[in-house]
């Protein structure tokens, strides 16, 4: 999901056994490896269509996944991500609400199965996605939310959330079922960006990140 500008709360903090990967550690010390950018899929490519895999053990490879994904979702000043928006077919998100306004620290989130177990309440708010860039329309999703997951060393955890992180968590979920933003608008709002979907699909778009357009523009 792309920044929006507004403020969010969460009932309960981040479990603090997160990890940042801290910035420049390519270039530390103590290197252990080069966080790499991902290109990120755009509407409609058919992985974005697909549900994801629910992972049955931890895996070292997908942890490292999960951070390519929050570094190319900080490149891309995005605050959610989910594995389907870089083709990878599996159960993961990442989160981090730093830069959303009111928000001066947060410990990005990896979770791996992430599962809705409760919703309440109901609002309004714009949202935007790294994979429908220069589109944004109001969506209605839960107020606050209850998600198990499990963490990077795998172990189950429990958030509640409310308000915009409750908001991301819901539009990166989506993805894992293979379902847009754009599919909770009604057919006269989906009729008004059909414009600029197609221009989307054809790979007509000007972004700052690295994309994996559906239909890519044949060169010569
Ligand atoms: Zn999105």
């Amino acid at each position: 999901m792309s920044v929006p500008g507004v403020s969010w709360a969460a009932t309960t903090p981040p479990p603090r056994a997160e990890h940042r990967p801290p910035a420049g550690r390519a270039t530390t010390f103590f290197m252990e490896r080069i966080v790499a950018l991902l290109p990120i899929y755009t509407y409609n490519h058919s992985v974005l269509r697909k549900k994801a895999k629910t992972l049955k053990r931890p895996d070292a490879g997908l942890v490292r996944a999960a951070d390519d994904m929050l570094e190319t979702m900080h490149k891309a000043n995005g605050i959610g991500l989910a594995a389907n928006q870089v083709g990878l077919l599996q159960r993961l998100i990442v989160v981090d609400m730093t830069g959303s306004e009111g928000v001066e620290a947060f410990e990005p989130l990896v979770m791996f199965n992430p599962a809705v177990v409760d919703e309440e309440g109901k609002w309004v708010l714009e949202e935007g996605c790294l994979s429908i860039p220069e589109l944004r329309d109001e969506v209605e999703r839960a107020e606050r939310i209850r998600v198990t997951y499990r963490d990077r060393n795998f172990d189950e955890r429990e958030l509640e959330a409310t308000g915009m992180l409750s908001r991301v968590i819901l539009h990166e979920v989506d993805h894992l079922d293979g379902i847009l933003f754009v599919d909770h608008l009604n057919l006269l709002k989906r009729k008004l960006h059909r414009g600029r979907l197609n221009k989307i699909d054809r790979g007509d778009l000007q972004v700052e990140y690295e994309v994996v357009p559906n239909q890519p523009k044949v060169i010569g």
